[in-house]
């Protein structure tokens, strides 16, 4: 269990507009933090199936609660 940040520039599901799953903007809003054990609905290329924060595909679109991450911010 925890939680694990991703930067919007890595465009996991987690990051992505189609993810349903529970996430929280981080305070610079380039990124999210998300419960480790959280899995989401892709309803974007993927539509229907059950996918993890840290799974990705080519149909990413950017969270509208998120900025574009700038490339040189390090989040871990
Ligand atoms: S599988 Fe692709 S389209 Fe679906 S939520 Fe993840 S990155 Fe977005």
């Amino acid at each position: 269990m925890g939680a694990s940040n991703y930067s919007g520039v890595w465009k996991n599901c987690a990051t992505c507009e189609h993810w349903s799953g529970a996430r929280k903007p981080l305070p610079g809003h380039d990124g999210v933090t998300v419960d480790s054990s959280t899995v989401g609905v892709c309803n974007g290329f993927w539509k229907g199936s059950r996918k993890y924060a840290n799974d990705k595909c080519g149909g990413w679109a950017k969270w509208g609660h998120i900025t574009q991450a700038s490339p040189e911010r390090e989040i871990s």
